[in-house]
């Protein structure tokens, strides 16, 4: 008998267990699918070892429950890989599982109710002290010469450890002694009740589970048994099972390949998305097995990042069973059959576009943002490019987002180009200079909103030989060809002396601005504003411009063109009041508080000072004017 020895948790053990054992979570029968979970992880690995190595294990690969209503405990036995002392400390006193580490700091943000935080995540380990006042692992490794080891805890501030050197009573595999709270033994040491938690939880666990000496799972793989053979409860069963989500699955693609090579494929796609880009980015992947034998979890190979809200498992004949996880990742087989699941997958998203649009509206708002990443699988970018979908101007989530064919379909005659604008929001694209030609001419325009979209339009280029083209870049001699559909009043032409006073007018302006514009010139694509701003060149968007400026933290103004529109009421009287007195102050005035106001649109504007100061002065006169004009 070694020496017993008493250790601290770790500070965010503590934490943790200080939320759980204080719970009054209502659901803490799932600290069973915890430690069940655990039993069949080290079972899995005792699989792996010995079919990889062609060993040969003797001992069965199992889990045993046992419940005693008079002392009040638990007992879960399996025949796992089991721990050394090191382990232990290691496994049970800190916190391995990043899931876990996030559960806590979430709870302790208090964003979410426990409730559905721990409903959401694997708690693990700890759970059981939502039950317990007491827990006794005694576990002994599967590694030659490991002595037992008992580690023991309240799961209030430490824990125990003892070794048990020379004992060889007890076989490989751990046993959870479970000691529960007062107000909770009796429903937790009733067998039926049990093996209803068993069965709601746990049902699909690789190996034999018994209760009382009972067996009571049915181990299938059910990812294996034929299409025709399995319910949509038995799918929606095996996917709770598999992600602890409470709700069916948005969608379930199950396959069965034999060329190139040979697997079996069960996916599913969750109702909702949760955050692709944060802490939930490593909870990705499909459960890689071989033959049945988990291979790994979680496999990061098998899809890429962009389909990683698919949940499922993939498991294939033709792999080696001795493959080390190492290799997964350059193996010529996972290739394979990543190539064919990802054109699996994006057929069936496409078929569900067409013969159900409610159900695809549904995918493209729980994933559609991490969907368009996607962009960058270029070997099936034709396949992706029919299944994204954007706002546009005629187009929103309520009447459905548009697809580029979408988008053909509407075009107007002769219509080559597909169009695009970047924008925060729909109000702001609606007030947008650059656009007022495109609602003049009736041309739909899509909307950007995220700024992801943009690196899917630079991605793509052409849709079925329609060139993608932004709104800002639109060539204005190919949009005049489209007959004016809404014709503002218009303005009386100017003569040609008007003209001339006009080029003066401009050189004014930017005299005025100087080297904050590249050029000043008359507009086209202009009716209600009086002016915007352009890129010089044609080649960056000015929202992709703003993107690198970010990257490269740069705080600058881009030097852009003025563009003004000389049928505007205001241009109209500059040039009255240019053609009196080409001097006069108010021509600087206007000419600053234009280009600030096209600045402040386009989201350069940092300093709105000077602007207001403008604002007021000439409200303080033109209030003047009307006081006087009322006498
Ligand atoms: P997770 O299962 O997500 O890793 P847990 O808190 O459930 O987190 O378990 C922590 C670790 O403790 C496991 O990763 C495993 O190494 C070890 N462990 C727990 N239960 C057992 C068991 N029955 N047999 C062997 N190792 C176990
Ligand atoms: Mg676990």
């Amino acid at each position: 008998m070694g020496k017993k020895t008493t250790h601290k948790f770790k500070a965010e053990v503590s934490q943790l267990l200080d939320i759980l054992v204080h719970s009054l979570y209502t659901n803490k029968e799932i600290f069973l699918r915890e430690l069940i979970s655990n039993a069949s992880d080290a079972l899995e690995k005792v699989r792996f070892m010995t079919t990889a190595e062609g060993g040969q294990d003797d001992t069965v690969l199992e889990i045993r429950i046992e419940a005693d209503k008079d002392a009040k405990t638990i007992t879960i036995t399996d025949t796992g890989v089991g721990m050394t002392r090191d382990e232990l400390m290691k496994n049970i006193g800190t916190i391995a599982h990043s899931g876990t580490a996030e559960l806590t700091r979430m709870a302790q943000e208090g964003k979410d109710s426990l409730d559905s935080l721990i409903g959401r995540f694997g708690v693990g380990f700890y759970s059981v002290y939502m039950v317990a006042d007491e827990v006794e692992v005694t576990t002994r490794s599967m590694e030659p010469d490991a002595s037992p080891v008992v580690w023991s805890s309240d799961g209030r501030n430490d824990y125990k450890l003892q070794e048990l050197d020379g004992d060889d009573s007890m076989a490989r595999g751990t046993r959870i002694v479970v000691r529960l709270k007062d107000d909770l033994a009796g429903q937790f040491t009733n067998v039926a009740h049990l093996k209803s938690i068993i069965n709601k939880h746990s049902n699909f666990i690789n190996f034999p589970i018994h209760v009382g000496g009972e067996r009571v799972n049915t181990v299938t793989a059910l990812w294996r048994e034929p299409k025709f053979q399995i319910t949509s409860e038995q799918y929606g069963e095996f996917y709770k099972f598999l992600t602890y989500d409470s709700e069916d699955p948005l969608d379930t693609l199950h396959i069965s390949v034999d060329a190139p090579v040979q697997f079996n494929a069960l996916m599913f796609t969750p109702r909702t998305g949760g955050d692709p880009f944060g802490m939930n980015r490593e909870n990705r992947g499909l459960d890689l097995y071989v033959r049945r034998v988990l291979i790994e979890k979680q496999n990061k190979n098998l899809l890429p990042e962009y389909l990683g809200f698919i949940k499922g498992v993939v498991d294939t004949e033709d792999l080696p069973l001795n493959i080390s996880r190492e290799t997964l990742q350059d193996n010529i087989l996972i290739r394979k059959i990543s190539s064919t699941l990802v054109k699996q997958v994006l057929d069936h998203l496409e078929k569900m576009a067409k013969d159900d649009a409610d159900r695809y509206a549904e995918f493209w708002r729980a994933h559609g943002i991490l969907f368009k990443a996607g962009y960058m699988d270029f070997l099936n970018k034709d396949k992706f490019a029919r299944l994204v979908r954007f706002n546009s101007s005629t187009s929103d989530d309520a009447k459905g987002l548009a697809s580029f064919a979408d988008y053909l379909s509407r075009a107007r005659e002769g219509q080559k180009e597909i169009y695009y604008a970047y924008g925060p929001s729909r109000e702001a694209l609606g007030l947008s200079p650059h656009l007022e030609v495109f609602r003049k001419k009736g041309l739909e325009v899509l909307y950007l909103f995220e700024p992801i979209d943009e690196f899917v339009m630079d991605a793509l280029r052409d849709f079925d030989g329609h060139p993608l083209v932004a709104a800002e870049h639109a060539d204005m001699a190919t949009l005049d060809t489209f007959e004016t559909l809404e014709q503002d009043e218009k303005a009386a032409p100017l003569s040609d002396g008007q003209k001339t006073t006009l080029d003066g007018l401009l050189a004014r302006i930017k005299d005025v601005l100087g080297e904050a514009v590249t050029e000043v010139k008359v507009s086209r694509r202009l009716s209600g504003s009086p002016v915007c701003l352009a890129n010089p060149d044609g080649n960056v968007t000015s929202s992709m411009d703003k993107i690198m400026r970010v990257i490269s933290k740069d705080t600058s103004i881009p030097r852009k063109v003025l563009e003004v529109n000389p049928d505007h009421a205001l241009v109209r009287n500059m040039l009255t009041i240019f053609e009196k007195d080409a001097n006069d102050p108010f021509i600087e005035q206007a000419a600053n508080q234009l280009f600030e106001s096209a600045l402040l649109l386009e989201g350069y504007l940092t300093d709105p000072h000077a602007l207001v100061g403008r604002v007021q002065d000439l409200l303080t006169k033109s209030s003047g004017w009307y006081v006087d004009s009322k006498k």
